[in-house]
């Protein structure tokens, strides 16, 4: 059985690192992050992840570095949105898996391609329907079992998995901190604060450390935002998120 974990030193797959260690049996675990050179925020995302690898992934674990495929990296995306790109993740591991153990490969008993699939996060290609349509497409393709899952089963939000990790690895609970990134647009090769990926990583890391985030226009976009729709939000998401607004609030109301 291979095992294998989609990595990008985001919240989600470093404490799914953890998590999956601890709660699966995952012997031959192999990281594979997908470097695409095209979008701004790849060069700084590298760097954490090879800070992780570095300072904290157990020898014992593999990391892999694997180019966009040529084509796949020049469509035009969203800051959040890049269509197919966990279908694309998937595929790519197999091939590489077939390129680089052809022997082993031929003779395992299945590969298991791990997401860090969230509750409160679930969209087009990191979904339960999504793994489930994957698994058989790919399975069929390589004959071979293939599946894709999450790693948290898409039943934890963001927020309920830092509170984990919290429980579990209390001493660990700064690196959450110091060895994470989300951002679209970095600055200085680190967090801008002021982008919808350091906000949502800045709610999920509130009770560890107060992250400041300096676009208070968009704050107030969202939060009016949010209010008018509050019955499609997640509920521990809605939560967190007003929370983390509230402290900020009171902090500048100190200062
Ligand atoms: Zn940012």
């Amino acid at each position: 059985m291979r095992n294998i974990l989609l990595f990008s030193a985001g919240v989600d797959s470093f404490i799914g690192y953890y998590y999956l260690r601890e709660n699966y049996d995952v012997p031959n675990l192999t990281l594979m992050y997908f470097y695409n050179d095209k979008i701004p925020y790849a060069a700084t995302e590298l760097k954490y992840v090879l800070k992780f690898r570095d300072e904290l992934m157990d020898k014992s674990a593999d990391m892999r570095i694997i180019s966009y495929p040529q084509y796949y990296s020049n469509i035009p995306c969203t800051d959040s949105f890049i269509p197919a790109r966990n279908l694309i993740f998937a595929l790519c591991t197999c091939f590489k898996l077939y390129n680089d153990y052809a022997t082993a490969y031929l003779q395992s008993d299945g590969i298991n391609i791990y997401l860090g699939g969230l509750r409160d996060d679930r969209i087009g290609d990191n979904s339960p329907e999504f793994c489930k349509h994957a698994s058989k497409l790919l399975s069929a393709s390589f004959d071979e079992q293939v599946t894709v899952k999450s790693v948290f089963d898409y039943k934890l939000s963001k927020y309920e998995i830092v509170e984990w990790f919290l429980k579990n690895h209390p001493l660990l609970a700064q690196h959450l901190v110091t060895h994470t990134f989300s951002c679209y647009s970095p600055i200085n090769n680190d967090h801008c604060y002021a982008c919808r990926a350091c906000f949502r990583r800045n709610v999920s890391l509130q009770n560890i450390e107060l992250l400041p985030f300096h676009d208070k226009q968009k704050l107030n976009d969202w939060i009016i935002e949010m209010k008018e729709h509050k019955d499609t939000y997640d509920p521990v998401r809605y939560e967190a998120t007003l929370n983390y607004i509230e402290k900020l609030k009171q902090q500048e109301g100190e200062l």
